[in-house]
């Protein structure tokens, strides 16, 4: 579970914030700038369970913007998530971890999204392509992150999940 990367420092991108950029723009924006809402109780514990209990060999690697859960021989990045379905933003994360380390010298061979719950993962592949959606999608968040103000909400039905939920719409 990547929920609990690094917010990083304004201007850094972190697997957080890709995550947001796909779900809402103005979450990214919100959670840039230092707002915190209360953690969602449910939904952030129980993932955190999941990702204390499922995996116990594995070994975080701490990007300083971003923490990676943990990567095996051959450079492959592996993710995992309390979700019961794949889900774009999961693989963009991926993406994001496999640009970071490549950056910093690393022969990246590929990721994989982990799926506990219900015993499945999906591979995400690293090529050209995926290097320039990783790109592309870390120069979206940094211009979301860089905007004077909150982008508009998105409609209140797809705000079901989000811990910012109280502040868009006083729940
Ligand atoms: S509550 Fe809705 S509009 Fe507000 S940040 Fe979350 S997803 Fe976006």
């Amino acid at each position: 579970m990547s929920e609990r990367a690094a917010s990083g420092h304004q201007g850094q991108v972190g697997g957080v914030h890709i995550k947001y950029l796909l779900h809402c723009r103005r979450q990214l924006w919100l959670y840039s700038r230092g707002y915190r809402p209360e953690r969602r109780s449910e939904d952030v514990a129980f993932g955190e369970v999941v990702d204390a209990t499922t995996y116990t060999r594995r070994r975080d690697l701490d990007l300083g913007e971003a923490k990676v859960d943990w990567v095996t021989t051959g450079a492959v990045v592996h993710e995992t998530k309390s979700s019961r379905s794949p889900a774009p933003a999961h693989a963009a994360q991926v993406r994001h971890y496999c640009l970071l380390l490549e950056r910093r010298g690393v022969t990246v061979r590929g990721g994989t999204v982990h799926y506990p719950l219900i015993r499945r993962t999906v591979d995400v592949p690293w090529d050209s392509a995926a290097r320039s959606q990783a790109e592309q999608a870390e120069a979206e968040a940094a211009e979301v992150m860089a905007a004077p103000g909150p982008q508009a909400r998105l409609p209140r039905g797809e705000c079901r999940k989000c811990s910012y939920l109280d502040y868009c719409w006083g729940d």
